[in-house]
């Protein structure tokens, strides 16, 4: 068994669970912080432990090319090599491409790009983007897909969604012939020497011989541009394939907020009910807790690390630019509401020093906040539904 999804209470569309993944369990909905390449920029994962965070995001595309999926692999997978004992989800690396390669080639192969770190030439096949999540080894990775650009036309958005379904086909006919070569169902970390916490932690969440019957769990993603009917007719054929979990992906491209919404929300209603439902790449506070209202059980985002790092904060007061000059002398905390270690410790005026003097203090200080912010925000839903 690689993944169990229950829900365990709904109100209205909004739904709570449990994923149980083989790097433990997770509550849904779940925020998932992203950790890019094997990192969460600034936070330890001593601290992503203490905050809550049950999964985290890698990035397929970053991480193939630093260090290599090669590496990775050699080093007993993404789990054990970040020291991280929960869980992990990978994105397909299609997004990536899409978004960091101008001069990209797709055809029904796959996609040839270059690197944004010295331009050398790659390759993406549905096919080698199964072979590197599977050496990475998250408990969860995503079919390969070709995120639609927008504004795109009608006969460019099906011709694309078409092509995604294709990839998706060939995707999980990899993965299911390739799938027990995931670094951790192979290597025996419960019952050698357990040196580090982490490695502890794996194999009491894997429950010691249970291990080696477990393997990731491959994600269908929905594509279909903008248009709710392709987005109605992607779901269906993709659920045809039958995934364990589906995800919406090709939103927050540069379309409205307002379009956004529609999509979700038609396509979440064509969407398995007793299956994860996956939203890719939003968004604000108040918007994942309206997609979780819509029935979204997991999402992730690097507004809340980025802005972090941009000195942009977000507060049950709203948002908090904190490089403005007005919070010099301000002594009270960044969010009075918030139970955070930041905001147990620190004033504004000191997370206002450490921004204007570009120390390093203040993007360690301001993620873990933005954090916080985003799963307390989550946990609050959860105890809601
Ligand atoms: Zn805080």
């Amino acid at each position: 068994m690689s993944l169990q999804f229950k829900i365990e209470a709904r109100s209205g569309a909004a739904r709570r669970g449990r994923l149980l993944t083989p790097h433990g369990e997770v509550e849904t909905p779940v925020f998932m912080p992203v950790g890019t390449l094997a990192s969460v920029k600034g936070v330890s994962q001593d601290i992503l432990e203490d905050l809550g965070v049950q999964i985290l995001l890698g990035n397929t595309y970053h991480l193939y090319l630093r260090p290599g999926v090669a590496q990775v692999r050699k080093l007993g997978g993404l789990h054990r090599f970040m020291s991280w004992p929960r869980a992990i989800l990978s994105d397909s690396g299609g997004f990536q491409v899409f978004s960091l390669n101008e001069l990209r080639k797709v055809t029904e192969e796959g996609v040839t790009f270059r690197s944004h770190l010295d331009g050398s030439s790659h390759f993406f096949s549905p096919e080698s983007a199964m072979d590197i999540q599977i050496g990475l080894g998250a408990d969860i990775i995503m079919a390969f897909d070709e995120c639609t650009e927008y504004p795109a036309d009608q006969t460019r958005m099906r011709a694309s969604m078409e092509l995604t379904l294709r990839w998706a086909e060939r995707s999980k006919k990899y993965f299911e012939a390739h799938k027990h070569e995931v670094p951790w169902a192979t290597n025996h970390l419960g019952t050698a020497a357990l040196g580090r916490p982490g490695e502890r932690e794996l194999a009491v969440n894997a429950g010691g011989g249970a291990r080696e019957t477990q393997t990731q769990a491959l994600f269908g993603i929905v594509q279909g541009g903008m248009d709710t009917a392709l987005r109605r007719e992607s779901a269906e054929r993709t659920i045809e394939i039958d995934f364990p979990g589906y995800a919406v992906g090709g939103l927050s491209v540069g379309e409205p907020r307002a379009r956004t919404r529609e999509v979700v929300e038609s396509t979440v209603a064509h969407l398995p009910v007793d299956k994860p439902r996956y939203l890719m790449g939003v968004g604000t506070p108040e918007e994942i807790v309206e997609y979780a209202r819509m029935g979204i059980d997991m999402m992730d985002c690097v507004l809340p690390t980025r802005a972090a790092r941009h000195g942009l904060l977000f507060t049950s007061e709203g948002k908090v630019s904190i490089k403005q000059a007005r919070y010099a002398g301000d002594e009270g905390p960044l969010d009075p509401n918030c139970g955070c270690r930041v905001c147990a410790r620190y004033s504004r005026a000191y997370l206002r020093h450490l921004y204007a003097s570009n120390e390093v203090l203040a993007q360690v200080l301001n993620t873990v906040h933005n954090l916080s912010f985003y799963l307390d925000t989550m946990r609050a839903v959860r105890h809601s539904i």
